[in-house]
């Protein structure tokens, strides 16, 4: 250790109603909570001490509104964290567009990051409309990490995400 604690920015991005608040909420506070504005994009910082490292993250709970201009994020990150809900399909077909939109604005920067996609609320299984196989096959095809989650039942389900973007990313930053 060198005292540098090293800082993360990560962009939460998503259709509407994906649980990309609810799973923001759930990392910083480990608290599930069912209401939010779904108007309100915010940045929320954590500090993490995981496998004898200090971490300091940056997540900002995105809200893409048609007119909105996706740089703020897109050069604003480090990686970024990709949801669809399971029980909503239009999600996931959104997901799909996300990946690709960001795929390419990394390659037009000459720029690699981190990338995770995430299906969120399992609890809610009998209202499934897209297979695990489905998210996985997506995430291969665009080489990157891929969790099934919730917001709504234990704080692990979502620290496991969050601790695979932070030790993908601390390794792209600062190698080993
Ligand atoms: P966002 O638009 O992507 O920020 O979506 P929100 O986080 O606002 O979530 C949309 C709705 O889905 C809210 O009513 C949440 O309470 C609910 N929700 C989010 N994540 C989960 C989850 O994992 N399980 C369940 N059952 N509901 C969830
Ligand atoms: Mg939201």
């Amino acid at each position: 250790r060198n005292g540098v604690v090293p800082e993360f920015n990560f962009a939460m991005v998503g259709a509407l109603g994906a649980g990309k608040s609810a799973l923001t909420v759930k990392y910083i506070t480990r608290r599930f909570i069912m209401e939010y504005d779904p108007d309100l994009e915010g940045t929320y910082t954590k500090h993490e001490d995981w496998d004898g490292q200090d971490f300091v993250v940056h997540l900002m709970d995105t809200c893409d509104k048609e007119d909105s201009d996706p740089s703020r994020y897109l050069r604003w990150a480090d990686a970024f964290i990709i949801v669809y809900s399971i029980t909503n399909r239009q999600t996931f077909e959104m997901a799909r567009q996300y990946m690709d939109s960001i795929s390419i604005y990394l390659k037009g920067q000459g720029r690699e990051c981190p990338v995770a996609l995430v299906g969120n609320k399992i609890d809610l299984e009998r209202y499934r409309q897209v297979n695990k196989s489905e998210g996985s096959s997506l995430a291969t095809e665009y080489d990157c990490v891929f969790y099934e989650t919730t917001a709504a039942e234990e704080y692990d389900f979502v620290e496991r995400v969050f601790h695979r973007v932070i030790q993908e990313t601390h390794h792209d930053k600062y190698g080993h």
